[in-house]
């Protein structure tokens, strides 16, 4: 990990119910998280405000998308100001999910983070590359063009986390190694120090997400640059080791720190 606070973010994509997430909840307020990392979770929007009113102040809540600008008559969206409304301090945008299933553009996603920051929101501002890129060597022109639309957009970096997830590790199992993550990051980091500033690229955490589990966290973490990670299917579910109930798996990857 690097300078700057780790952080850990559980994106809960379109799962749950009212009594998977009360259970959910239960084991995150019975873990142990340590002191010095950033840990927040991003429920699907119909049960953020159970979430808020449930789970330890300890932790954030995150909306995992929001409009572009003010709300209004968008039928099945969610505002930003809404988010705060009910208590969020973050959105996820950008994710790869809304990019490639839904079809959200870089310019869109740019404008959505300068829209929530404006309105008090933190952002996780996710950006990585799929598969054929990443073999026909394109990976990091992808990941500057995602970088440059959020930065054509955004004026303070100060509430921004960056999301490295290479759309072939999400939720596919297939973990992106070290050595791949941190190419990437150093990657990123130097391009927000050339574009952007010295201080901004020391300043500004970049987390590491794509089949993150309980295992496979350690290793990652030891990395210059990788400041946590972003964390899907793991974020559900319970570690078993030698058969014995561990707890929250998340918990596992936010103590990862090192
Ligand atoms: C994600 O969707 O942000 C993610 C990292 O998913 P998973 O951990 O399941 O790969």
């Amino acid at each position: 990990a690097g300078s700057g606070k780790f952080f850990v973010g559980g994106n809960w994509k379109c799962n749950g119910t009212k009594d998977s997430i009360s259970k959910l909840v239960t084991d995150l307020n019975g873990a142990k998280l340590e002191d010095d990392v950033d840990v927040v979770v991003a429920p699907p929007f119909v049960y953020i405000d159970q979430v808020k009113n449930s789970l330890t102040d300890r932790v954030e809540i995150s909306g995992q998308n929001s409009w572009v600008g003010k709300g209004g008559a968008f039928t099945g969206e969610i505002s930003a100001e809404q988010l705060v409304d009910i208590g969020c301090k973050w959105v996820i945008l950008g994710h790869s999910e809304r990019r490639h299933v839904i079809g959200e553009d870089d310019e869109f996603t740019g404008k959505k983070a300068a829209y929530a920051l404006g309105q008090n929101l933190k952002v996780i501002a996710c950006i990585g590359e799929k598969l054929e890129e990443r073999e026909s060597g394109k990976t990091f022109d992808v990941c500057f063009r995602q970088l440059k639309a959020f930065a054509d957009y955004v004026t303070s970096w100060e509430n921004v986390v960056i999301a490295y997830e290479p759309v072939w590790a999400i939720g596919t199992g297939k973990v992106a190694s070290p050595q791949q993550a941190q190419e990437v990051h150093a990657a990123v980091r130097d391009w927000l120090q050339k574009t952007l500033s010295a201080e901004i690229a020391s300043a500004t955490r970049i987390i590491y997400g794509g089949s993150v589990n309980g295992s496979n966290c350690a290793e990652l973490a030891k990395q210059e640059d990788i400041d946590g990670f972003l964390v899907g299917g793991a974020s559900l579910k319970i570690m078993v080791l030698l058969l014995v109930l561990q707890g929250p798996e998340f918990a596992t990857i936010v103590n990862s720190v090192v």
